[in-house]
């Protein structure tokens, strides 16, 4: 007989980093998920390991299509995430932020579910108010190379408030902020696994621009209990609200913590910073704090050793196994280990 204490809970972009965290915690928690993915950014590997879980069901689909199932609650995480990711095929970025949440809000609507979308810092674009408040409406340049993703995730929120004031539509809104851990793709771009894999490979570490704009980084474990803890509120909360870590890093910083944690011989190297780059970033977590009872437990230096102990292990995985050797898989793809000033080829499909 069917278990009715089960909650059928749909997560896309299941198979991404975050994604993937996200499954394993819901069926550790006891219910049923099913992971869509189209595998843009995502991989298989993430997921391996719950597919012989038969609470756990992964279904290839790409959410700028219809998609007919029947759940309680739906965690909408699917896009890419990464600059050098969103930023390859910018078209199809608007378009998985704008008519995914159309259709995961529609299906959100036929089967009454409960919908959380997976939001950006990115919505308050390079700000003038720091830290950054829910109640800042951010400065965002709308014709960027960023544009794709920032407003993209800008009118996927209008789309969320406007399911909920037409349709009732139970909505939360989650603001994430830079997040990082293991699972992270060696060849994702963003600046932690960057920094990582070329400390790790002996290889110079890329600071863009002088290295003095600054981010706030997460560990994903502190980042999903926020997600669940969000999702448990009453109906009446519906975010938006920052999720993410208070302690504020320079660029510079994160590279000689990188290279002390790891006790490479990597030297830095600095390259050109990337277009409408923003130069300060911290989250204001009181709403987090009073709402959800949340706050990040895991310091940078903790967080990093352990997705350093991550990176350790597949490199030396790969290089063993021989037939795919970590090099390699970096070299073929992107010929280099400096993505964003090369073509971002990188993609797993
Ligand atoms: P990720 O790239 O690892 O995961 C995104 C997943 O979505 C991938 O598995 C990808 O294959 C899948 N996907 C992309 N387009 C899709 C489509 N059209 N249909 C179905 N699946 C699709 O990135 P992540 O860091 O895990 O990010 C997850 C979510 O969190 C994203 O929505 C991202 O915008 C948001 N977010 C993440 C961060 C962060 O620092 N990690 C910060 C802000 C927001
Ligand atoms: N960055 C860097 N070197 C890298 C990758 C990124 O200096 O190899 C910088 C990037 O220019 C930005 C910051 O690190 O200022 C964070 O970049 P990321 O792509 O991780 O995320 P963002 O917060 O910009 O979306």
């Amino acid at each position: 007989m069917k278990n009715i204490q089960k909650k059928q809970i749909l997560v896309t972009g299941g198979g991404g980093f975050l994604g993937s965290h996200l499954c394993e915690r819901l069926l550790k928690d006891g219910n049923i998920v099913i992971c869509v993915d189209n595998f843009y950014t995502g991989s298989k590997e993430n997921i391996l390991h719950l597919l012989d879980n038969p609470c756990f069901e992964l279904k290839r689909h790409d959410i700028t299509f219809p998609l007919y199932v029947e759940v309680d609650e739906i965690y909408n995480l699917a896009c890419p995430a990464s600059p050098i990711h969103y930023q390859y095929d910018p078209v199809q970025t608007t378009k998985t932020s704008v008519h995914g949440a159309i259709n995961m809000l529609g299906l959100a609507k036929r089967v009454k579910a409960k919908i959380l979308q997976a939001s950006t810092s990115e919505v308050y674009g390079d700000p003038e108010v720091h830290p950054q408040t829910e109640g800042y409406w951010g400065r965002v340049n709308p014709v960027g190379i960023r544009s794709c993703y920032d407003e993209g995730k800008r009118c996927a929120e209008t789309l969320f408030f406007d399911y909920y004031r037409q349709h009732q539509v139970r909505v939360k809104v989650a603001r994430i902020f830079n997040t990082y851990g293991p699972r992270m793709h060696p060849q994702d771009g963003r600046v932690v696994s960057n920094f990582i894999v070329q400390a790790l490979s002996n290889q110079p570490i890329t600071i863009y621009g002088d290295g003095s704009q600054t981010r706030s980084f997460c560990y994903a474990d502190d980042l999903i209990e926020g997600f669940v803890r969000l999702m448990s509120t009453d109906d009446d909360f519906t975010g938006p609200v920052n999720l993410g870590n208070e302690s504020e890093f320079t660029i510079a910083e994160l590279a000689s913590l990188v290279i002390e944690l790891t006790g490479s011989g990597s030297k830095i190297i600095k390259k050109s910073l990337p277009q409408d780059d923003p130069t300060q970033r911290r989250p204001d977590l009181s709403l987090a704090r009073s709402k959800l009872d949340w706050e990040p437990t895991i310091a940078l230096k903790e967080g990093l050793f352990k997705t350093i102990q991550y990176f350790d292990q597949i490199m030396n995985q790969s290089t063993n196994e021989n037939s795919d050797s970590f090099e390699s898989l970096m070299t073929e793809k992107s010929g280099t280990q400096d993505f964003f000033h090369q073509q971002p080829i990188g993609i797993t499909q």
